[in-house]
């Protein structure tokens, strides 16, 4: 089996990308850690933590071979990586942002001249590092080798470990993902469109018959309770029959449909009679005593 020098460009790039999927899922894993801790006191260490975590992937991947863990799952390796190239790629990787993290953490107003010139130098570098990365990636759109710029500096390329096979994908798992958020969507559009309260309705109206409501005032005590959702009734409201509801649970059925029954006494009740209770619409047999004794406990 000799290895192909040709390397498909999605391969170089997935590689990459798969390099960045591993260093940010460890960076996950020791935020969920510092979770627990008093806040400020790793986050002071972040920048720290990163250059480790960077050290650690490196120690396992390159150092010992010749590739990166994002290349070995798609069976490439760098071609003519040694000792030497393999250090310096560790530096180029860590050092810039590990200054850069620091750097932003630091409060450089009392640090002095000293601090805010490196800080400007960093950004210039940080400006030119970009440029550079977007040119490189125009070059390896058009040559196909060298997707970063440290490969390019350490004159690094990939090449595939096995002979060159046409990728295989499977879609199935892709297709499985498709319909769920297919499905998810539908419902979500489709569920708000469905009536609930008129279909309920419509449902419990098969085994019970309308009554004419006849005009009856609710009285609310203190064990009155909702008759559609039997709580405490929130802005106890009615409308025509005596019984009490919340706002809410009556309005939800007046903007479903125009006419419901009343749960409890089977009395039609229209949307035009719906009131909102209020001590003065009650039917007190004694008002003017009632009165007084709000009156007392106001003044106690
Ligand atoms: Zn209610
Ligand atoms: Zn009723």
């Amino acid at each position: 089996m000799t290895p192909s020098l040709y390397v498909s460009r999605i391969n170089q790039i997935d590689a990459a990308q798969l390099d960045g999927e591993i260093y940010k899922m460890l960076r996950n894993q020791t935020k969920e850690i510092a979770k627990y801790c008093t806040p400020g006191k790793i986050d002071k260490w972040q920048a720290e933590v990163d250059a480790v975590l960077k050290f650690l992937i490196w120690k396992f991947s390159l150092q010992r071979g010749s590739s990166t863990f994002g290349q070995r799952l798609l069976n490439l390796h760098y071609a003519n990586i040694n000792q030497r190239k393999a250090i310096l790629y560790l530096i180029l990787n860590v050092v810039p942002q590990y200054l850069k993290d620091k750097l932003a953490y630091e409060n450089l107003s009392e640090r002095g001249a000293f601090a805010r010139a490196l800080k400007s130098l960093v950004d210039w570098m940080t400006n030119a590092i970009n440029l550079l990365e977007f040119v490189n990636l125009l070059l390896f759109l058009h040559r196909g080798i060298k997707p970063h710029v440290i490969e390019l500096l350490l004159d690094l390329s990939s090449q595939s470990i096995t002979t060159h096979r046409p990728r295989i994908i499977g879609y199935s798992y892709m297709t499985r993902e498709l319909l769920w958020h297919g499905l998810m969507e539908l419902f979500t559009i489709g569920i708000p469109m469905i009536n609930l309260h008129y279909l309920k309705h419509v449902m419990t109206r098969l085994w019970r018959q309308p009554k004419p409501s006849i005009e009856l005032l609710p009285v609310m005590n203190a064990a009155t309770k909702c008759a559609y959702c039997y709580e405490d009734p929130i802005l106890p409201s009615h409308a025509g029959c005596e019984h009490l509801f919340c706002y809410y649970c009556l309005q939800a059925h007046f903007t479903a449909m125009s006419k419901f029954q009343c749960p409890k006494c089977n009395a039609e009740l229209h949307a035009e009679d719906m009131k909102r209770y209020t001590i003065a619409s009650a039917s007190w047999s004694d008002d003017e005593e009632s009165d007084d004794s709000f009156e007392r406990v106001d003044d106690g």
